[in-house]
């Protein structure tokens, strides 16, 4: 199943090429008082509303999916993680551009080493809105990765229980400054995590460790890769991040780009393309 957000606050499931609006489930989600839970609503009721859902989706009024402005599939993440180098040859190629990544001798070292970090919540949009570079003057980056989206609260979980844990997959933007800043400022400016263009539920997609993806600029194939790359698979990401963090449902796991990461600027048009998910379109704006 795909499910999405758009037109400001609808909730849609996405078959083909339209949407059906399957807003009205949403008020099956149990009600929460302050202090609310650490979790995305309805990422936390999906598996005991979901009949609902599908059910609502036959009867549902539906449109083309080209018509509508899609925003984060998921609303409320906790928070976002994500892997630094996690592709071998984008490892290479940090190594190679020391004097871009400000000498940071962390960026070149290995993920099991160097860890994970955070990007702020703030900074999550969805395809259909627009990256705005706020330091239009300095280099800005694409880093096209998977997004993995946590289901169930799991904490210390081991690799082999892992993919359990999991709600489902979209396509994830970590846009990135580059400068001498710590990444969780240069990575968590407003608009700098994009999430899209749906969320699609994991039993669609049995093995996240094959699939191919690619991302272009205004055509140009700038990242072509599989996830079959990755240094720490998507099991090992889950199981490596939940050593630290407690993981709850509507977690953003951003886990890696490969080789190919380059600048953007104003008027840049991003298409993101993966297996097994689809494709979306994201618009760069960004003037001195
Ligand atoms: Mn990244």
């Amino acid at each position: 199943m795909r499910l999405c957000r758009f037109n400001g606050n609808r909730f849609g499931v996405v078959s083909g090429d339209r949407v059906a609006d399957v807003t009205h489930v949403l008020d099956r989600i149990p009600c929460a008082s302050y202090p609310y839970p650490r979790n995305d609503a309805m990422i936390a009721a999906l598996a005991e509303i979901r009949p609902d859902i599908e059910s609502a989706a036959v009867t549902a009024e539906k449109c083309p999916i080209e018509a509508v402005k899609l925003a984060s599939p998921v609303a409320n993440p906790g928070k976002l993680i994500a892997a630094p180098v996690n592709y071998k040859r984008h490892l290479e190629e940090v190594r190679d551009q020391a004097e871009l990544h400000h000498n940071n001798q962390k960026h070149a070292r290995e993920i099991q080493e160097s860890g994970l970090f955070l990007k702020a919540t703030s900074s999550l949009i969805g395809p259909g809105e627009l990256v705005r570079l706020r330091f239009p003057d300095r280099r800005n980056d694409h880093e096209i990765e998977l997004a993995v989206i946590i289901g169930t609260e799991a904490t210390e979980i081991a690799a082999d229980n892992a993919l359990g844990v999991v709600a489902g997959y979209a396509i994830g933007l970590d846009m990135t400054l580059r400068g001498p800043e710590e990444r969780s400022m240069r990575k968590s400016i407003d608009t700098y995590s994009v999430l899209g263009p749906w969320l699609v539920t994991a039993d669609e997609i049995g093995n996240p460790g094959n699939l191919a993806f690619e991302l272009s600029v205004n055509g140009e194939v700038r990242q072509s890769a599989n996830t079959c790359d990755l240094v720490l698979d998507i099991p090992e990401l889950i199981a490596f991040a939940s050593r630290y963090y407690t993981l709850y449902p509507g977690d953003i796991i951003f886990t890696g780009t490969p080789e190919g990461v380059g600048p953007i600027k104003h008027g840049d048009v991003i298409r993101a393309r993966f297996d097994s998910i689809g494709e979306m379109t994201v618009n760069v704006e960004g003037t001195i």
